[in-house]
Protein backbone atom coordinates (compact mmCIF):
# COMPACT_ATOMS: atom_id res chain seq x y z
CA UNK A 1 0.00 0.00 0.00
CA UNK A 2 1.02 3.54 -0.95
CA UNK A 3 0.88 6.41 1.62
CA UNK A 4 -1.40 9.10 0.59
CA UNK A 5 0.96 11.85 1.72
CA UNK A 6 4.55 11.06 1.29
CA UNK A 7 3.48 8.04 -1.64
CA UNK A 8 6.36 6.08 0.04
CA UNK A 9 5.52 2.30 -0.23
CA UNK A 10 4.55 0.31 2.75
CA UNK A 11 4.96 -2.98 3.75
CA UNK A 12 1.32 -4.34 4.78
CA UNK A 13 1.68 -6.37 7.75
CA UNK A 14 -1.30 -8.64 8.92
CA UNK A 15 -2.44 -6.39 11.23
CA UNK A 16 -4.97 -6.74 14.10
CA UNK A 17 -6.87 -3.82 11.70
CA UNK A 18 -7.17 -6.33 8.63
CA UNK A 19 -7.70 -9.09 10.92
CA UNK A 20 -11.29 -7.64 12.21
CA UNK A 21 -11.38 -5.69 8.43
CA UNK A 22 -11.04 -2.62 9.61
CA UNK A 23 -10.31 -0.31 7.14
CA UNK A 24 -6.42 0.43 6.36
CA UNK A 25 -4.97 3.50 7.87
CA UNK A 26 -4.01 5.76 4.33
CA UNK A 27 -1.17 7.30 6.07
CA UNK A 28 2.33 5.46 7.14
CA UNK A 29 3.48 5.35 10.40
CA UNK A 30 5.86 8.04 9.82
CA UNK A 31 3.00 10.27 8.44
CA UNK A 32 0.42 9.05 10.91
CA UNK A 33 2.99 9.87 14.03
CA UNK A 34 3.88 13.45 12.86
CA UNK A 35 0.61 14.56 13.52
CA UNK A 36 0.15 16.12 17.46
CA UNK A 37 -2.99 15.76 19.07
CA UNK A 38 -4.33 18.91 20.52
CA UNK A 39 -4.42 18.99 24.22
CA UNK A 40 -5.07 22.48 24.79
CA UNK A 41 -8.52 24.36 25.36
CA UNK A 42 -9.83 27.26 23.32
CA UNK A 43 -13.21 29.01 24.77
CA UNK A 44 -14.36 31.16 22.03
CA UNK A 45 -17.47 33.03 23.18
CA UNK A 46 -20.86 32.69 21.59
CA UNK A 47 -19.99 28.92 21.13
CA UNK A 48 -20.67 26.84 23.95
CA UNK A 49 -17.21 24.44 23.05
CA UNK A 50 -14.62 23.87 20.53
CA UNK A 51 -13.41 20.65 20.30
CA UNK A 52 -10.32 20.61 18.12
CA UNK A 53 -8.03 17.58 16.91
CA UNK A 54 -4.85 18.20 16.22
CA UNK A 55 -1.71 21.00 16.66
CA UNK A 56 -1.39 23.02 13.45
CA UNK A 57 2.14 22.68 13.32
CA UNK A 58 4.42 21.78 10.17
CA UNK A 59 3.12 18.56 9.38
CA UNK A 60 -0.43 19.40 9.33
CA UNK A 61 0.15 22.69 7.57
CA UNK A 62 1.57 19.97 4.71
CA UNK A 63 -0.67 17.78 5.02
CA UNK A 64 -3.34 20.33 4.21
CA UNK A 65 -1.77 21.83 1.53
CA UNK A 66 -2.15 18.82 -0.34
CA UNK A 67 -5.51 18.06 0.45
CA UNK A 68 -6.48 21.74 -0.81
CA UNK A 69 -3.96 23.01 -2.87
CA UNK A 70 -2.98 20.44 -4.72
CA UNK A 71 -6.38 18.36 -3.99
CA UNK A 72 -5.52 15.17 -3.27
CA UNK A 73 -9.55 14.85 -2.01
CA UNK A 74 -8.51 10.97 -0.64
CA UNK A 75 -6.24 12.75 2.13
CA UNK A 76 -10.22 13.38 3.33
CA UNK A 77 -10.00 9.51 4.76
CA UNK A 78 -7.22 10.11 6.55
CA UNK A 79 -9.41 12.07 9.36
CA UNK A 80 -12.43 9.30 8.98
CA UNK A 81 -11.89 7.95 12.68
CA UNK A 82 -11.88 11.59 14.48
CA UNK A 83 -14.48 13.14 12.61
CA UNK A 84 -16.82 9.90 13.34
CA UNK A 85 -17.03 11.14 16.80
CA UNK A 86 -19.39 13.34 15.45
CA UNK A 87 -21.78 10.48 14.72
CA UNK A 88 -23.67 10.43 18.03
CA UNK A 89 -24.11 13.98 17.72
CA UNK A 90 -26.18 13.49 14.12
CA UNK A 91 -29.13 12.59 15.36
CA UNK A 92 -29.89 15.70 17.46
CA UNK A 93 -27.71 18.14 15.78
CA UNK A 94 -27.25 19.89 12.40
CA UNK A 95 -23.64 19.58 11.43
CA UNK A 96 -23.05 23.08 9.41
CA UNK A 97 -19.85 22.85 7.55
CA UNK A 98 -17.98 26.59 7.63
CA UNK A 99 -17.90 27.42 3.90
CA UNK A 100 -15.26 28.16 1.63
CA UNK A 101 -16.51 30.90 -0.77
CA UNK A 102 -18.24 29.47 -4.05
CA UNK A 103 -15.36 31.00 -6.18
CA UNK A 104 -12.23 28.60 -4.58
CA UNK A 105 -14.76 25.95 -3.98
CA UNK A 106 -15.03 26.28 -7.93
CA UNK A 107 -11.09 26.75 -8.70
CA UNK A 108 -10.67 23.61 -5.82
CA UNK A 109 -13.33 21.09 -7.72
CA UNK A 110 -14.31 20.12 -4.08
CA UNK A 111 -15.31 21.73 -0.73
CA UNK A 112 -12.53 20.81 1.66
CA UNK A 113 -14.86 20.83 4.78
CA UNK A 114 -17.61 18.81 3.14
CA UNK A 115 -15.35 16.02 1.60
CA UNK A 116 -13.71 15.85 5.22
CA UNK A 117 -17.43 15.00 6.88
CA UNK A 118 -18.60 13.51 3.62
CA UNK A 119 -15.49 10.76 3.98
CA UNK A 120 -16.98 9.98 7.72
CA UNK A 121 -19.93 8.83 6.25
CA UNK A 122 -21.20 12.15 8.99
CA UNK A 123 -24.66 13.77 6.97
CA UNK A 124 -24.07 17.77 7.02
CA UNK A 125 -25.97 20.68 5.57
CA UNK A 126 -25.55 23.92 4.50
CA UNK A 127 -26.57 27.17 6.60
CA UNK A 128 -24.15 29.89 5.67
CA UNK A 129 -22.87 31.35 2.91
CA UNK A 130 -19.30 33.24 2.55
CA UNK A 131 -19.48 36.88 1.35
CA UNK A 132 -16.00 37.24 0.47
CA UNK A 133 -13.78 35.32 -1.43
CA UNK A 134 -10.32 36.58 0.40
CA UNK A 135 -9.10 34.97 3.14
CA UNK A 136 -8.49 36.65 6.57
CA UNK A 137 -4.99 35.72 6.87
CA UNK A 138 -4.08 37.41 3.69
CA UNK A 139 -5.58 40.98 4.99
CA UNK A 140 -3.71 43.27 6.98
CA UNK A 141 -4.94 43.60 10.77
CA UNK A 142 -7.22 46.83 10.50
CA UNK A 143 -8.85 45.36 7.48
CA UNK A 144 -9.22 42.70 9.42
CA UNK A 145 -11.02 43.57 12.33
CA UNK A 146 -13.15 45.44 9.84
CA UNK A 147 -14.89 42.46 8.02
CA UNK A 148 -17.88 42.56 10.41
CA UNK A 149 -20.01 40.18 8.05
CA UNK A 150 -17.99 37.02 6.69
CA UNK A 151 -21.21 35.56 6.28
CA UNK A 152 -25.52 35.39 5.19
CA UNK A 153 -27.67 33.14 5.77
CA UNK A 154 -28.54 30.95 2.84
CA UNK A 155 -32.47 31.00 4.10
CA UNK A 156 -34.66 32.55 6.45
CA UNK A 157 -35.72 29.05 7.61
CA UNK A 158 -35.87 29.39 11.76
CA UNK A 159 -33.36 27.33 13.23
CA UNK A 160 -34.61 24.78 16.38
CA UNK A 161 -31.87 22.22 16.36
CA UNK A 162 -28.85 22.89 18.02
CA UNK A 163 -25.66 23.09 15.42
CA UNK A 164 -22.24 21.93 15.47
CA UNK A 165 -20.07 24.08 13.26
CA UNK A 166 -17.10 22.52 11.29
CA UNK A 167 -13.95 23.47 10.28
CA UNK A 168 -10.04 22.64 9.20
CA UNK A 169 -8.22 25.47 10.68
CA UNK A 170 -8.91 27.95 13.83
CA UNK A 171 -6.47 30.79 14.87
CA UNK A 172 -8.13 33.82 16.63
CA UNK A 173 -11.69 32.59 16.05
CA UNK A 174 -13.24 35.26 14.50
CA UNK A 175 -14.89 33.10 11.36
CA UNK A 176 -16.69 30.84 14.04
CA UNK A 177 -17.89 33.11 16.35
CA UNK A 178 -19.39 35.42 13.31
CA UNK A 179 -21.10 32.07 11.99
CA UNK A 180 -21.89 31.25 15.75
CA UNK A 181 -23.32 34.86 15.98
CA UNK A 182 -25.74 34.39 12.96
CA UNK A 183 -27.46 31.26 13.96
CA UNK A 184 -28.11 32.46 16.76
CA UNK A 185 -29.98 35.01 15.31
CA UNK A 186 -31.47 33.01 13.74
CA UNK A 187 -32.90 30.87 16.44
CA UNK A 188 -30.05 27.94 16.91
CA UNK A 189 -30.40 26.84 21.05
CA UNK A 190 -26.76 25.91 20.91
CA UNK A 191 -23.73 26.10 18.80
CA UNK A 192 -20.64 24.53 18.99
CA UNK A 193 -17.66 23.59 17.08
CA UNK A 194 -15.60 20.90 15.39
CA UNK A 195 -12.31 21.33 14.63
CA UNK A 196 -9.42 19.79 12.92
CA UNK A 197 -6.20 21.72 13.88
CA UNK A 198 -5.02 24.46 15.32
CA UNK A 199 -2.20 26.44 15.61
CA UNK A 200 -0.43 25.82 19.06
CA UNK A 201 1.45 29.58 18.87
CA UNK A 202 -2.06 30.91 19.98
CA UNK A 203 -2.07 28.92 23.28
CA UNK A 204 1.46 30.59 23.85
CA UNK A 205 -0.29 34.36 23.34
CA UNK A 206 2.54 34.23 20.37
CA UNK A 207 1.07 35.01 16.89
CA UNK A 208 -0.73 32.26 14.71
CA UNK A 209 -0.10 31.80 11.49
CA UNK A 210 -2.48 30.10 9.18
CA UNK A 211 -6.56 31.38 9.02
CA UNK A 212 -8.65 32.99 11.11
ZN1 LIG B 1 3.63 8.65 4.72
Amino acid sequence: MICYLCLKKRETSLSWRRLFRLREDVLCDECRQSLVPYDGKLTLSPLRDVIICYEYDESMSHLLYTYKKIGHVALAEAFISDFKRLAPLVRTHDIVPIPAHSTDVERRKFAHVDELLRAAGIPYRHLLRKRHSIQLSAMERHERLKQRHLFESISSERLTRPIVLVDDVVTTGTTLRQAAALLYERGAPDVRAFVLSRPIHNRRGNRANGRN
